[in-house]
């Protein structure tokens, strides 16, 4: 599959040559190359974009089923190719097979949930103060898009973008993140067996320092879609050169708050699932736990016993490894960096802190999932996002205490609650400042809900219906009538 989109970009329904292919694509396991993507030139994002301009009449005219017709064609060509794009994923990103193919069969669902909402772009009829006007409120999508992506997800965050847009009447330029540019240039030729049209969809690849930024501060981009880092967010933010619809989805410093009537094995699995997963690189990854007191030893014996067990290997040729390697250099740095913080400071090593050994692992980013106790707000690990499979672990007395320092951080994405008292539960989900609460389980996200940010961990929402109006504008129509004559 890399042989068909090596060196190529999708601009104009075209999977063409790129002008300057000369960036590098490795396999995060091995080192080894394994293809070239395109820095896309000046030239390359105006044909993007002014494909996507064209398009955008077009496919906004189109009545919506036929919108919605589409996008589950879309679906329906991803998931039955969901094996070979589940390795290529594995291949430029790291995370084992399984979890990629899981990811991508996401992607499919995501298709098929918009197609859905598609169809149910309603408006309203809002009463007036008298009874000789109707306000009508119209919606219309707001035009072309420009998605730039991270790596941890490299097809769900694109999915979620390309779909919510799609649905909505939008077209889109993607720009996936310089290391895993694959997987969306793989999402661009399944848009070519779907029939999309030509120029709906347009993926072109780069820095993000040079073609990312180009597209913000292109007059032709209606809205910005970002998903990534908080720096990079703002940056964002503060750099448009015109007024510009934004999303920002960004980083995240996860808490978790374990009670002293939760269910303590279901605790500590949900635990080590959202801490090491994806080794750590997810957005919504728990990052610190906080643990009442009377279980607190307990939960830390039985989470390092957890993280012990975990399988770490090449998760190309081991498709149901727990964990592969992380995705670059990059996050292992901080990963390291976090850990000689916290040790330096007090914290205790129950388990991991050290790349696994073995002639396999030398070439590759590997790290084992590690657990540190009695960690505080002093150290790196409790305050920064990591995004790496490493969690810090401290005791607490009392709920307030819990809130307080669960809610002790610039960032609002997630955090995740592990109780059975129900008062505690209300108690703690109404008191945490963050965009999802998940309560005794980890996985926060369903696409039928909004998902979302708050304070830095970005603005706007994507999954459910308020992912496909965030790429709508609202009309206000109102209109004075006057009775007929005769009436
Ligand atoms: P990143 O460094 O912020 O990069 C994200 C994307 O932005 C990449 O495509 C990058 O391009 C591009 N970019 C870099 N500089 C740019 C600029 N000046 N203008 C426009 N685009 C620019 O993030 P990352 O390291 O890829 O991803 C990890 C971060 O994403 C973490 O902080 C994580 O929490 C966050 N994240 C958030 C969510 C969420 O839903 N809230 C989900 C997943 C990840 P290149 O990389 O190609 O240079
Ligand atoms: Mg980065």
């Amino acid at each position: 599959m890399i042989s068909d989109l090596n060196g190529k970009m999708y601009i104009g329904g075209t999977m063409m040559a790129a002008q300057s292919a000369t960036v590098a694509v490795f396999d995060p396991a091995t080192g080894d190359k394994i293809g070239m993507v395109g820095a896309a030139t000046a030239a390359e994002i105006e044909a993007a974009v002014s494909a996507a301009r064209a398009a955008f009449g077009p496919w906004s005219g189109l009545p919506a089923k036929a919108r919605s017709g589409y996008l589950h064609r879309l679906g329906d060509v991803i998931a039955a190719d969901a094996d070979a794009m589940a390795r290529l994923m594995t291949l430029e990103q790291g995370k084992p097979v399984n979890e990629a193919r899981g990811e991508i069969l996401k992607l499919a669902e995501t298709c098929h949930f918009y197609a859905e909402e598609a169809v149910r772009i309603h408006g309203e009829t809002i009463p007036n103060d008298t009874n000789d006007f109707d306000s009508t409120v119209l919606r219309e999508p707001i035009g072309v898009v420009g998605a730039i992506t991270p790596w941890n997800y490299p097809a769900e965050l694109v999915g979620w973008k390309l779909c919510g847009a799609l649905a909505a009447g939008c077209t889109i330029v993607i720009k996936p993140a310089e290391i895993t540019p694959f997987t969306a240039l793989a999402i661009g030729a399944k848009c070519i067996d779907a029939g999309i049209p030509a120029g709906v969809v347009n993926v072109i690849t780069g820095p993000g320092s040079e073609v990312g930024q180009a597209m913000v501060e292109h007059k032709g981009i209606d809205k910005i879609a970002f998903t990534g880092s908080s720096k990079v967010g703002l940056r964002i933010q503060q750099s448009a050169t015109s007024v510009k619809r934004m999303a920002l989805e960004l980083g995240g410093n996860c808490p978790m708050i374990v009670t002293a009537s939760a269910d303590l094995k279901a605790a500590v699995a949900g635990a080590a699932r959202r801490s090491f997963r994806n080794c750590g690189q997810i957005c919504i990854a728990i990052n610190r736990i906080y643990v009442a007191r009377p279980i607190y030893e307990s939960f830390l014996i039985q989470l390092a016993q957890a993280a012990d067990g975990l399988r770490v290997a090449n998760g190309l040729t081991d498709p149901c490894a727990d964990l592969g390697p992380m995705a670059s250099a990059e996050p292992l740095g901080k990963t390291r960096e976090h850990l000689a913080d916290a040790l330096s400071k007090g914290a205790r090593l129950l388990a991991g802190g050290a790349a696994p050994q073995g002639a396999e692992f030398a070439k590759g980013h590997f790290f084992r999932p590690t657990v540190l106790a009695d960690c505080t707000h002093d150290m790196h690990i409790m305050t920064e996002e990591t995004f790496g499979p490493i969690v810090g672990i401290a005791p607490f007395d009392t709920l307030t205490e819990a809130v307080a320092l669960a809610n002790d951080t610039p960032y609002g994405l997630a955090s995740y609650v592990y109780s059975k008292a129900s008062d505690d539960i209300r108690y703690l989900s109404r008191g945490l400042d963050y965009g999802s609460v998940a309560v005794n389980t980890v996985d926060a996200g369903i696409i039928n809900a909004p998902y979302g940010g708050r304070k830095q961990s970005g603005l706007g929402y994507e999954h459910g219906r308020e992912g496909m109006l965030e790429y709508m504008n609202f009309k206000h129509i109102r209109v004075r009538f006057d009775l007929p004559e005769g009436a």
